[in-house]
């Protein structure tokens, strides 16, 4: 028997970024014991590295906005490919979610007449992000985490002990789901199992809802803004646990990352450069991203320059600069901007918001990128224009899930933000993230408490025989004597997945990916980790690589199975969007060897009235002949 500490909760979140605490939050309010889990340390999220802002139409900065605008620009941003109802639901609750937060003791920034302000970013038709300078991440967190010691202080009048109801396992992996299967094919989740950090020593929860917060993929790619813990740890989790995932060959590669010095190379310059006013210029000073424009935005972005600039103060009567594009757009441009000669002495474009505002003023709206930039790269962007190109960002893919109650297809499994596929389609815009953590998280926490309830006195049990398992499963890289070492083969990873799965793609490209990604899993299973478990980051990286194998091959299966391009997925031998493949999912499921299969599957139909909010103009762009409104 496997030695370990046990602990029993009604639900326990995996992940402390902002889904996993507002779903946390959520089901301890509902009256439930609640464990949160995370990797990193408390409060080291990607989520506190979010700088522009959280996307909510409040109205507050043009009164134009509301929940329908916001919704046609999310299925506009994921090139209709987006779960329709997620985007709806996002829509309608993401300013309830912000305005909570101030009653949990957010200070969001202010308009002169003291409502929350609101900046512009790409893709949104009006000035949408609420926003704590370019900080707005760390005020959420903040916010969140205050909340959690305010509902423990709430459990200590009522029973003497803070941690009642609501406990953090910091710096603590989760490396497996259990299920109770002597219900067979409808087996229940009955716990989560994992390891400390620290120590090594294995601990066991006993719970019969599981709620998957555990944040995106980026480190299987060499240049990432993610950082660390990145791993797809909870899509691979979901899978293990025969849940699906979709939308997974679209990835968002944001497209400013500062590309020099090599050692900080895809680290984020946020979007808010250029919704305040920062432009992008090639080497012969050219501000290229007007030859950049799609016809299916032709109509929203200015033609030159002055209409362009007379937009930042009249965005009434003007039309959007077209550096304010939805990302996949101008991480494309950039890309074919360095591609043709045109790039910077490091390979990027420049990004310039020296010349268009005053230097006090760059420094109060955007303290990080400044401090950032001369901390890591000697510029001053008061001074100077930043050097920046296409850095991989987000993944759009992630847990199959269902969208009133983020339930996935496993009973008693629930995810919510960037581990849950559907919400962005194709392609996220920026700050429709932070405000989806706040939605779905939750209902996330909200669809796992009604689950427990619905169980009644009678829980899903943990067979001895599964723990001992994913105990043998996670000291499996000690057990090999003169294997390869982790790091050689994430390398490696990351490589074959930046060259060969990138922001282009080709088919012949991605055979040879699956060839190495095939070559990686046999090597994976002979790796050696030296030393003890007491803190061995060797072997926490073995451990994360088996996660990150499976998500870089659901990647590049299902990118090579879409044979069109769309938002985050650009196929050099299958140049357009085509409506026929709108209408498909691409499923990916586990087989019993481990290896990922993918399935298509069909789109839901839109609701009417939801599709009765755009022209039928625009829908003609997107939609198939069958499809369109009578
Ligand atoms: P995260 O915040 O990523 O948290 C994941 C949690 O899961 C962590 O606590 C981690 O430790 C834990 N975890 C992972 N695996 C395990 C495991 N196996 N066991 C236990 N714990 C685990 N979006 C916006 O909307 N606006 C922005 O301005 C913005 N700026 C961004 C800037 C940067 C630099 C980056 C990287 C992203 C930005 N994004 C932004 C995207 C957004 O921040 C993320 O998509 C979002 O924060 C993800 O939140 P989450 O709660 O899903 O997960």
């Amino acid at each position: 028997m496997t030695e370990l500490e046990r602990h029993s909760y009604d639900v326990v979140v995996i992940g402390a970024g902002g889904a996993g605490l507002r779903a946390a939050i959520e089901a301890r309010e509902q009256g439930k014991r609640t464990a949160i889990v995370c990797k990193s340390l408390f409060g080291k999220a990607h989520t506190v590295m979010a700088e522009g802002g959280c996307a909510a139409a409040m109205g507050n900065a043009n009164s134009n906005d509301n929940w329908q605008v916001h919704y046609r620009d999310t299925m506009r941003g994921g090139k209709f490919l987006n779960n329709w109802r997620m985007a709806e639901l996002h829509a309608q609750e993401a300013p309830d979610r912000v305005w909570e937060l101030e009653t949990y003791g957010a200070l969001f920034d202010r308009t002169p007449d003291g409502r929350i302000s609101q900046r512009n970013f790409g893709g949104h038709t009006y000035p949408r992000l609420a926003h704590v300078g370019d900080r707005t991440g760390l005020e959420l967190i903040r916010t969140l985490q205050q909340k959690i010691v305010s509902l423990q202080q709430e459990d200590f009048q009522a029973t003497g002990d803070y941690e009642a109801n609501l406990k953090v396992y910091a710096e603590c992996t989760v490396t497996e789901l259990l299920k109770d299967n002597t219900a067979g094919d409808s087996a229940a989740i009955s716990g989560a199992f994992g390891y400390w950090r620290e120590s090594g020593r294995f601990i066991l929860f006993d719970a019969p809802a599981v709620i998957l917060a555990t944040g995106g993929v980026g480190k299987s790619f060499k240049v990432t803004s993610n950082s660390w813990e990145y791993t797809g740890d909870g899509h691979a989790l979901a899978m293990r646990a025969g849940a699906t995932l979709i939308n997974m060959e679209f990835i968002q590669f944001h497209p400013t990352g500062m590309v020099w010095p090599p050692s900080v190379k895809g680290i984020l310059v946020t979007e808010s450069v250029r919704g305040d006013g920062g432009v992008l210029k090639n080497s012969e000073g050219k501000r290229f991203m007007f030859d950049y424009v799609p016809d299916v935005f032709r109509a929203q972005y200015a033609e030159t320059e002055e209409e362009a600039d007379r937009w930042y103060k009249d965005a009434d009567n003007n039309r959007r600069p077209p550096e304010l594009l939805p990302r996949d757009e101008v991480a494309r441009a950039i890309n074919s901007e360095v591609k043709a000669g045109r790039g910077t002495p490091h390979g990027g474009v420049f990004l310039d918001v020296s010349s268009r505002l005053p230097a006090e003023e760059i420094t109060r709206r955007l303290p990080s990128m400044h401090h950032q930039f001369k901390e890591l790269a000697d510029v001053d962007i008061t001074a100077e224009p930043m050097e920046v190109g296409p850095t991989c960002h987000y993944v759009m893919g992630g847990v199959e899930v269902d969208p009133d109650t983020a339930s996935s297809v496993v009973p008693g499994l629930f995810a919510a933000g960037e581990v849950a596929g559907g919400m962005h389609g194709s392609n996220r815009l920026g700050g429709n993230s932070l405000s989806d953590l706040l939605v779905f998280g939750r209902r996330a926490g909200s669809g796992a408490a009604m689950y427990v309830d619905s169980l009644g006195a009678e829980r899903p049990k943990i067979a001895e025989a599964d723990v001992d398992a994913a105990a043998a499963d996670a000291l499996a890289p000690f057990e090999l004597e003169g294997g390869e070492n982790p790091y050689t083969i994430h390398q490696e990873l990351q490589q074959a997945m930046n060259d060969l799965v990138g922001i282009i793609r080709k088919a012949e490209e991605m055979e040879q990916a699956l060839a190495r990604l095939a070559e990686f899993r046999g090597r994976i299973a002979k790796m050696t980790v030296e030393g003890h478990r007491q803190f061995n980051p060797g072997w926490h990286l073995a451990l994360d690589l088996r996660n990150m194998l499976t998500v870089s091959e659901c990647v590049a299966k299902a990118a090579l199975e879409r044979q069109e391009s769309r938002g985050g997925h650009t196929r050099d031998d299958f140049p357009g969007m085509n409506a026929e493949w709108r209408k498909l999912l691409l499923v990916c499921g586990l087989n019993a060897d481990g290896s990922v299969n993918v399935a298509r599957k069909d789109q839901i139909p839109m609701r009417e009235d939801l599709m009765e909010l755009f022209e039928l103009d625009e829908l003609k762009k997107y939609l198939t002949e069958e499809e369109l409104p009578a």
